[in-house]
């Protein structure tokens, strides 16, 4: 046993914790598999944490046993809370938790550095935020890496690479601005109850600069842009972008034939310099 709390289904019974669908609980119950799940956010002795979605606590349990120096759980469902208590208790002084929708919160100001993000969230809402985690108002962000959970198939779209159907606007986003890797997949059954699809967890470590110089806002509506008619040549699907992008396609180095999906980030880039004037 990593702690001497009482085994997670215990505590799920004791609370009356029955998983509620409209809130994305899949819970993990194995505290052995929550305490691999932390130590792939490296070392956490040094580190403040910020656990978005705790539920019973099975994860919140894995990073005070791994030896964060202080966990900060924001959790949305009320029923929680005795449980994640009973926690705090064990662990004096480590664990502080706030009853509220993670989307509406700003964490950063509970937080002392270095911090680092670890979640097993609902996909929706791990994807919402992981989109504002990787596109803060300055560089860098509050956060030195994010350990997250995903549907396999989102987690594959954060890494995927030029030339690959899952090529798209997240993965140049996440590998613009971070260091991205999927670092464990489990199967349904992990989880309790158990969700429809494979999860895998990826770990994104924070680039002091991003990869190559570019402005964030224009970068981000060019991918997007590029990427909404992403079977056209990019001649195409970015006709409407900014004028003469032909040219800008060709002073950048891109053939005006190319598609989105056979981009490198350092293209669009270079590309989105290009029609900034910067290049
Ligand atoms: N971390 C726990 C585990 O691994 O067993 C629970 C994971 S469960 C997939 C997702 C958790 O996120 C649930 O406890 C749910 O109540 C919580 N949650 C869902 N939406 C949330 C939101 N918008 N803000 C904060 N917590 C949320």
């Amino acid at each position: 046993m990593i702690d001497s709390l009482p085994p997670l289904r215990e505590v799920i019974a004791t609370h009356g914790l029955s998983a509620r669908k409209s809130l994305g609980q899949n819970f993990l119950l194995d505290l052995n598999l929550t305490a691999k799940i932390a130590r792939q956010a490296g070392d956490l002795s040094g580190a403040d944490v910020l656990e978005i979605g705790p539920g019973p606590g099975g994860l919140t349990r894995g990073l005070l046993a791994e030896g964060a120096r202080r966990v900060l759980a924001v959790e949305k469902d009320p029923r929680c809370l005795a449980a994640l208590r009973e926690i705090a208790e064990a662990y004096p002084g480590r664990l502080e938790v706030i009853n509220a929708d993670a989307l509406d919160l700003n964490v950063a100001d509970h937080l002392t550095a270095p911090i680092k993000v670890v979640a097993n969230l609902p996909y929706n809402v791990g994807t919402e935020l992981l989109v504002r985690w990787l596109t803060p108002d300055s560089w860098p962000p509050f956060w030195d890496s994010l350990t997250l959970m995903f549907q396999k198939e989102v987690a594959q779209r954060i890494v995927a690479q030029p030339g690959s159907k899952a090529y798209g606007r997240l993965a140049v986003l996440a590998q613009w601005r971070a260091e991205a890797q999927i670092v464990m997949t489990l199967p349904p059954d992990a989880f309790t109850p158990p969700p429809k699809v494979h999860s895998s967890v990826v770990h994104l470590k924070q680039r002091a600069e991003p990869l190559f110089p570019a402005d964030p806002v224009l970068l981000g509506r060019l991918v997007a842009a590029a990427f909404n008619r992403r079977r056209k040549m990019l001649r195409a699907a970015l006709k409407g972008f900014a004028p003469g992008i032909e040219d800008h396609l060709i002073a950048a180095g891109i053939a005006p034939t190319e598609r989105a999906e056979q981009l490198s980030i350092e293209e669009f880039c270079a590309l989105a310099r290009q029609i900034a004037g910067t290049s």
